[in-house]
């Protein structure tokens, strides 16, 4: 058996190389490196994929956040509703502005928040909610939308693991891709994203043309005009060679999400196969829809995760824990007031959860060599 990474970026670089290189010969001898054409041009590339009027570059999906609630006019004692169960950004957005998170607890199914919980956690200084589509699949954003032009707030959608996934919604009149629903969408371009930049990245995504035109100003310190500030903004722009080198694997993006996706069916199929899928053992990812999970990750729960982590790493066997302490829980938030109970199925997850190698370049072999590996420590 051979080692199985839990990702592996360069099977695909193999195969876009030549184009890659080629492409930053053309931006290295251009000498234009900040914004410009190949950004511009990767900004239309990705408001078209994404249904959406408007993508604006920034320096990464963490910036994408933060632009996101500073254009929205977010400032101290104000409250943005999300999910304890996420990458760490999707919160500290929020009390950069000096605002606060108030965290509401996930679908256990899915690990995306839970729309039935969000009213309840709503007051008077809500300004925004901001569900993630974790993993790659889409949050149930029907309900969410309905409850946020209710009370007239904000919808930020975190889809910086969800680029290209889909969502099919009865209010909004068909398929909508992540990204295209909220008042704005993140994205990110960190490597293990479905779509990798060489180094850092973002965009913002918005049908919201005065949110776009504020958008722009911040990611460049708040300038319209050369030397001319109208707000106090930030240095966030996403460099012309990340953009040309984003252009080159756009075209490809959803064959590798569909490579992916071919994945987890794989993985579905071996584990039901072996018998493994039950409360005692594996329970595998959930698809709220039939289509539309693109699988950044493909995460499975597990009872003894721990002891089953160091089994598959003494075989080889790549793995990820997304995410073992739930935001709620971490120390900088010790503040909120939340203590260990307060959002049980967020904690529970945080205990049970194990993401597998998806990534679209695994052979048949490899994904067999996993789940049997599995079977055997069960
Ligand atoms: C990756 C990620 C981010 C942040 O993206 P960066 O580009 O690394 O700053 C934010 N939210 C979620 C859910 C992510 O997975």
């Amino acid at each position: 058996m051979s080692p199985v990474p839990l990702l592996d970026l360069k099977p695909q670089f193999a195969t876009i190389r030549d184009e890659v290189e080629r492409t930053i010969s053309r931006v290295v001898a251009s000498q234009l490196f900040i914004l410009g054409s190949e950004v511009a041009d990767l900004e239309r590339e990705i408001a078209a994929m994404t249904g959406s009027a408007h993508a604006i570059g920034c320096a990464s999906g963490t910036d994408a956040l933060v632009l996101s609630l500073h254009a929205l006019g977010l400032g101290p004692g104000d409250e943005v509703v999300t999910t304890p169960f996420t990458f760490f950004a999707t919160a500290s957005c929020a009390v950069r502005h000096g605002a606060k998170p108030v965290f509401v607890d996930i679908d256990p199914r899915t690990f995306n928040i839970d729309p039935a919980k969000i009213e309840a956690a709503i007051t008077p200084r809500t300004k925004a909610i901001i569900p993630v589509h974790l993993f790659g699949q889409c949050a149930d954003m029907d309900p969410i939308l309905a409850i946020a032009r209710k009370r007239g707030i904000a919808v930020i959608e975190d889809a910086c693991q969800a680029i290209g996934a889909s969502y099919a919604s009865r209010t909004l009149g068909g398929v909508r891709r992540a990204g295209a629903m909220g008042t704005t969408g993140t994205l990110s371009f960190f490597p293990s994203k479905n779509l990798g930049a060489f180094g850092d990245g973002g965009m913002i995504t918005t049908s919201d043309d005065g949110i776009a035109a504020r958008l722009r100003v911040l990611r460049v310190h708040g300038e319209r005009e050369r030397y001319k500030h109208e707000a106090v903004g930030w240095n966030s722009r996403l460099d012309a060679l990340q953009a040309a080198v984003l252009r080159v694997k756009l075209p490809h993006l959803d064959a590798w999400s569909d490579g992916r996706v071919a994945n987890a069916d794989r993985y579905d199929r071996l584990f039901r196969e072996g018998g493994l899928v039950d409360s005692e053992r594996v329970t595998l990812p959930f698809r709220a829809q039939p289509k539309g999970h693109i699988f950044n990750q493909y995460t499975i729960r597990v009872r003894r995760r721990d002891e089953l982590g160091e089994h598959l790493k003494a075989r080889g066997i790549g793995w990820g824990i997304y995410y073992p302490i739930p935001l709620h829980l971490q120390e900088c938030f010790a503040g909120l007031g939340y203590t260990p109970g307060s959002l049980p199925e967020a904690e529970r997850a945080s205990r049970e959860v194990l993401s597998l190698p998806v990534y679209p370049e695994l052979s048949e072999t490899q994904i067999a060599e996993v789940v049997q590996a599995i079977a055997d420590f069960f």
